[in-house]
């Protein structure tokens, strides 16, 4: 089968013939329709330090996919060929006290398909059946395609009652673009987010921001008049992995405030711990999707008229996908579907 593989340890991709895998006791095959491509997949591309210091050659890379089940493997009961499916990317022990209390997103011993084991990005790709969801048939495999990065946006936007609340979003890439979209529908007054970049700022417009502020040349105060906001926001969602925006996102929440940490900060990030102490906010840590509640609420927001479409802004032919990844490496796009 055709994968798009991390053959050797330097820069770029290789898209090669490799075996099919076997589809074993418990587990599903499903043939890949649409992948879409994260900022880890541009990291292996680059081959970072990150990349360096995680990955192991060869590797089938990816994790955002839908596609329709081929082949279930014995013991397969709620899964049949044909069913057009998505599917968390994190594999978890189901034996830790986490897993075991139905908490898997908090399970120490996760593994990332397309990072610790091989991918989506090929035409055939094997998970566990406990891993596979349902696209229902009112969402389009190219939005199923990106469930795992409006997971995130779910996960944490939903961490927090949001209804009336003035929420501040830091970086509009399409994670923070999709939680705008997320807070909107879920009943916040005012959502304002913040990039470096315009054409992603004009995204996030489009899916409901109240006010864009690019903070290269705008602060985040100038909007407070015009949003009558008094003294700051309630919610605050940390979504660029900048350490001067998590630092800038702390000064702007009001007394009380609640924040959820997605961006990936680096180590040397500093903040004034008296917004934290004195201001008593509550901040929590995002990793991944609730498995499954984070699933099922994506599934029934988009059923209920939660539209996300817009975010996803081009999409190319797996074979063109070194084009795919240039067009992320410009920053100038929401999600980049590749078509199988
Ligand atoms: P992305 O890199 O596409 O988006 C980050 C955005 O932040 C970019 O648009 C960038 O221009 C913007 N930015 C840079 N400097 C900024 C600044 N000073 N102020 C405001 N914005 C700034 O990433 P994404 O795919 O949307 O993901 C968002 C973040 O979440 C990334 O850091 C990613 O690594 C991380 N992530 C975490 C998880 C998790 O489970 N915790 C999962 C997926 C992604
Ligand atoms: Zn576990």
């Amino acid at each position: 089968m055709k994968a798009l593989i991390k053959k050797n340890p330097d820069i770029g991709l290789w898209l090669e013939d490799i075996p099919e895998p076997t589809c074993k006791t418990n587990e599903v095959k499903i043939k890949i329709t649409h992948t879409s491509i994260c900022g880890t997949d541009l990291n292996i591309y680059n081959w970072n330090e990150w990349a360096r210091k995680t990955i192991n050659t060869p590797l089938t890379i990816g994790h955002e996919f839908c596609g329709i089940v081929s082949e279930i493997g014995p013991g397969v009961t709620h899964f049949k060929e044909g069913d057009r499916v998505s599917g968390e990317g994190h594999i978890t022990c189901g034996n830790c006290r986490n897993c075991r209390a139905g908490k898997r997103h908090l399970c120490q011993k996760t593994l990332g398909i397309g990072v610790h084991r091989n991918g989506a990005f090929a035409e055939y790709l094997v998970i566990p059946e406990s891993n596979v969801w349902p696209v229902h048939d009112e969402i389009l495999s190219e939005t199923a395609s990106f469930f795992d990065p409006y997971g995130n946006a779910t996960h944490a936007a939903l961490s927090y009652k949001m209804v009336g609340e003035d929420v501040l979003i830091t970086g509009a890439g399409p994670i923070g673009i999709m939680a705008v979209a997320i807070c909107k529908f879920v009943g916040a007054r005012n959502i304002v987010i913040t990039d470096v970049n315009d054409y992603r700022l004009d995204l996030a417009k489009k899916l409901g921001a109240s006010k864009t502020i690019n903070v290269k040349n705008g602060l985040i105060t100038d909007c407070y008049k015009e949003l009558n906001i008094l003294s700051g926001f309630d919610v605050g969602l940390e979504m660029s992995g900048n350490s001067k925006a998590f630092k800038s996102l702390l000064e702007h929440m009001y007394h009380g405030g609640r924040v959820a940490l997605l961006g990936l900060l680096p180590e040397s990030t500093k903040i004034n711990w008296d917004d934290v102490i004195f201001k008593g906010l509550q901040i929590k840590g995002i990793y991944g999707r609730e498995m499954f509640e984070t699933w099922y609420k994506m599934t029934q927001m988009l059923r209920s008229g939660l539209n996300i479409s817009k975010v996803l802004t081009h999409k190319i032919p797996v074979n063109d996908y070194i084009e795919a990844f240039k067009i992320i490496e410009t920053g100038n796009c929401g999600k980049v579907v590749l078509e199988w």
